[in-house]
């Protein structure tokens, strides 16, 4: 498996050596002939930047969750389940699909895994915590500050495989999980419970480059780090999340907004303007169980602490369970 392109290695390949383009075609394509075609160009492209000395950096076939990065691609690792979440189910281009995540973890930390393919979905419905997965061909992306690791059509998952194992799991990062009850100030923290109010989704200008609200002045919207920008609209929406020791005001932006709500930017826009529809979107909202990763902070003006979510996904109903069993 080669991880970069036939015109990066020939690149790098003239890059180190002192070999002509043509020369490098030429040895090439003889490289080619001479296997009879039984390898890639990439394959005989390496061979020949062996045979030239120049050494070509790929990513190894396995990785440690630690050195897996956003925009990474062709991930290879072995992992241990750590937590199934439940699967949803979507609407895409007017047909429904699923996707299925779970934590996994190794000895260097944890990640999101995420799934999008049907046969792989189905494949994983009898997992269990614990089980092993061997994983080919995984993408890395950044979402709302965690790294996430997603497979593809492509992409290879063979569950238990023999001869595998993975150590103690390193969590890392893992936020500690409150009561509402327990929140202070600026705590980072986790918190389960059930969403009691909604309230109406709202619009806010913003800046495009970096998502700082901007200030109206003369016309123009000002950013402070960006100066005179175009804004965009950016979705927020308030609600009351209780977990049976208390109930916080929850704060949520852009897209934990579409996320939470399963709606596009342009169906929360007609909501805005449309008391019925708002009626239906409460009915479907309210009694929602969610896992809500963010921060606890003090709006002066009222007076009150406020959660600001940066990550939320619907509760596990077992770990609903071991929260108020604790
Ligand atoms: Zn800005």
């Amino acid at each position: 498996m080669y991880n970069l392109t036939y015109e990066q290695i020939i690149e790098l390949i003239l890059e180190k050596s002192v070999i002509s383009k043509e020369e490098l075609d030429v040895k090439i394509n003889s490289k080619l002939k001479e296997l009879s075609d039984l390898i890639s160009k990439e394959g005989a492209a390496h061979i020949v930047a062996n045979e030239l000395g120049v050494k070509i950096v790929t990513i190894p076939k396995t990785l440690k969750i630690r050195d897996v990065l956003p925009g990474m691609r062709l991930v290879g690792l072995t992992a241990k389940v750590i937590n199934l979440y439940e699967t949803r189910e979507f609407v895409r281009n007017g047909k429904k699909a699923r996707v299925s995540s779970m934590l996994i973890g190794d000895e260097s930390g944890t990640t999101r895994l995420v799934l999008w393919d049907e046969t792989q979905i189905n494949s994983v419905k009898d997992l269990k915590e614990s089980d092993i997965l061997k994983i080919r061909g995984a993408y890395c992306k950044e979402n709302n500050g965690y790294k996430e690791l997603h497979l593809g059509n492509n992409s290879q998952l063979i569950i238990n495989p023999e001869g595998e194992s993975v150590g103690d799991v390193l969590v890392r990062q893992q936020l500690i999980r409150k009561n509402i009850s327990d929140l202070n100030e600026n705590d980072s923290v986790e918190i389960i419970g059930t969403v009691v109010q909604l309230f109406e989704p709202r619009f806010y200008e913003a800046c495009p480059e970096c998502g700082k609200k901007v200030k109206p002045i003369d016309g123009t919207f000002k950013c402070d780090t960006h100066n005179t920008v175009i804004p965009k609209d950016v979705p927020l929406i308030n609600f009351f999340f209780d977990d049976s020791t208390a109930n916080i005001r929850v704060v949520l932006f852009r897209d934990q907004v579409l996320n939470l709500l399963e709606k596009t930017e342009d169906e929360l826009q007609e909501i805005k303007n449309s008391p019925e529809k708002f009626d239906k979107l409460k009915s479907d909202i309210l009694g929602k169980q969610l896992l809500i990763r963010g921060r606890t902070t003090k709006n002066e003006m009222f007076n009150r602490l406020e959660f600001v979510a940066n990550y939320i996904q619907e509760a596990n109903p077992v770990e609903i369970a071991q929260t108020l069993s604790k």
